[in-house]
């Protein structure tokens, strides 16, 4: 390691006080959400910090008061080098009424070598690290070849409308660090889709004709969509366990491509059928999949598993692939 980078790695010991005040500044903008749109001010002030540092800054409105930040320094031979993404998120989860807080949530204290507040560790410890990171480069007169790009952005708490928005926006590197809570441990991350399977039925029953539609005799074919969603989950706990095993990939712990079975909504009343339930779901995929093989995969096991159905041959489930509801 070379002398001038050691100096360096000395001084994040010797002024980890600066660090602490940077992350005690950055808590005490408050940016909740839920509720969300509070972000601009500590936005403000991340930029102002990138800008002192030489970063030209691309700053727009995500939503209403909720801006993104994408700080570019072009490297001296950008040409040449591989460009670097830093990526950090500025919201925090929403505080609860119910939650014991000694203290205000957003004044920071330490505490046994511990910085206590709303988002000290996701992530606001992560964007005041690299941060301060960069800082000590720059002073240390050392210049990156490559791009540096860093993205300070919202809505992660709520789906991560703010880096979706960044990568639409065009904004790529070669290699991308998101700084968000890890133990320092290093983790590979491929990717998560969340989406929507519905069964919906035709037509809507009364309580009163669940008896034909279940007995001999009954002579109505229909069922309650409900009912079948177990199917739809059976058939995912199925392909999660295949996928378990059969899938690997290099710094990702096994079985880390799960489905989960997240959010089930359906029925309209305890005087009818289910006609309708939805399931919202999260899958997670390893760094050498796509989210677009992975929804086919999803999508074409679950077909079949309808297809083994009677009803469901006749009323096969839907997809609706990312974001919210
Ligand atoms: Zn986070």
């Amino acid at each position: 390691m070379s002398a001038k980078i050691e100096a360096i790695i000395d001084q994040v010991e010797e002024r980890q006080e600066e660090l602490i005040n940077l992350l005690k500044t950055l808590i005490s903008f408050e940016t909740p959400a839920p509720p969300a749109r509070n972000t601009k001010e500590a936005q403000e002030y991340v930029a102002s910090l990138l800008e002192e540092m030489g970063f030209d800054i691309d700053m727009w409105d995500v939503y209403p008061n909720d801006p993104n930040i994408i700080g570019t320094l072009k490297g001296n031979q950008s040409n040449e080098y591989n460009s670097l993404i830093i990526n950090g998120h500025i919201d925090v989860a929403e505080v609860n009424e119910d939650e014991e807080w000694e203290t205000n949530p957003f004044n920071a204290v330490v505490r046994d070598g511990v910085v206590i507040g709303r988002g000290a560790a996701d992530m606001k410890g992560g964007l005041a690290g690299a941060l301060f990171a960069i800082q000590l480069l720059r002073e240390a007169g050392i210049e990156l070849p490559g791009d540096l790009i860093f993205q300070s952005v919202i809505g992660e708490e709520v789906g991560e409308a703010g880096t979706l928005q960044c990568c639409k926006r065009g904004s790529t590197a070669d290699f991308a660090i998101v700084v968000d809570t890890s133990e320092l441990h290093i983790q590979g991350q491929g990717g998560v889709i969340t989406g929507w399977i519905t069964i919906k039925s035709n037509q809507t029953y009364h309580d009163a004709t669940r008896r034909n539609m279940i007995h001999a005799g009954g002579n109505l074919f229909a069922a309650s969509a409900i009912e079948k969603m177990t199917k739809v989950i059976d058939g995912l706990q199925e392909l999660e366990r295949h996928w378990a095993i059969t899938k690997s990939y290099p710094g990702v712990p096994p079985g880390a491509n799960t489905i989960n079975p997240a959010v089930i909504e359906g029925g309209r009343h305890a005087a009818f059928i289910a006609d309708e339930c939805r399931l919202w779901i999260t899958v997670h995929f390893y760094p050498n999949e796509t989210y677009e093989h992975v929804a086919k995969e999803v999508e074409e096991h679950i077909l079949k598993i309808a297809e083994a159905d009677i009803w469901l041959r006749e009323n096969p489930p839907t997809f609706t692939w990312g974001g919210l509801r």
